[in-house]
């Protein structure tokens, strides 16, 4: 039955969306720490998998998000700077983030098929967006990015994708998204997309299949196989 949906949803497969800290990129590890430390500088508890469940929001969001859940207000727009210099900072002392090698290869024979690539990331910072053309050359383009600026909601809002499948001309039932985040999935699936969740990161499992995810694969590893 699942192999059945799923040869279905290749047979029309026109497209795939990817998301791109922790799907492109082993980089969650070093972001999930980051933050943490970044907010513990300012006396305030966010843990590393709080950043995971939260992982997908934007940083002015994610910051936003925190002071709600911990002092019960919106954080100030200097609260907001403080937290996200301090981050960028911490994340500066870590080695650049490696591409999976999983994601070029799938990448490559997609491009091969003529399957359309986007990414579909809530980062905004120029460095990480100019590394990903430089990292995977050839495979993606700087108009088939949909990022943090393009759109007004972040993940969970189905926002991101649907501005994907605007820009692509693709329908809903002719993409498939691999996402590794329960908010990124959330979004996804509120586009009506059919979602490929990669559990890279430390949360269970079932937390990215509650999440609507419709096939879950452990690793890269996994999934080429
Ligand atoms: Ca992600």
């Amino acid at each position: 039955m699942i192999n059945n949906t799923i040869n279905k949803v290749l047979a029309r497969c026109k497209g795939v969306f990817f998301d791109m800290d922790g799907v492109l990129y082993d980089s969650m590890g070093a972001h999930a720490d980051a933050w943490s430390k970044a907010f513990e500088h300012f006396g305030i508890d966010f843990s590393p998998e709080k950043v995971y469940q939260n992982e997908g929001r934007t940083a002015h969001s994610t910051i936003n998000l925190v002071y709600q859940q911990n002092e019960e207000r919106m954080a100030t727009e200097s609260e907001i700077d403080q937290i996200y210099s301090k981050k960028s900072e911490l994340i500066e002392a870590y080695p650049d983030a490696i591409p999976f090698i999983g994601a070029k290869v799938l990448m490559g024979e997609l491009k091969d098929k003529g399957i359309d690539i986007w990414v579909v990331t809530g980062s905004m910072q120029d460095k990480y967006l100019e590394a990903l053309l430089r990292d995977f050359e050839g495979l993606i383009t700087a108009e088939k990015i949909i990022s943090g600026r393009d759109v007004r909601h972040c993940k969970p809002h189905p926002e991101p994708y649907l501005t994907a499948l605007h820009k692509s001309g693709l329908l809903a039932d002719e993409v498939i998204v691999i996402e590794n985040a329960p908010l990124g999935i959330q979004s996804a699936k509120a586009a009506g997309i059919y979602t490929v969740a990669i559990n890279t990161g430390i949360l269970e499992d079932c937390i990215l299949m509650e999440s609507g995810a419709d096939l879950l694969f452990k690793d890269w590893k996994a999934l080429m196989e």
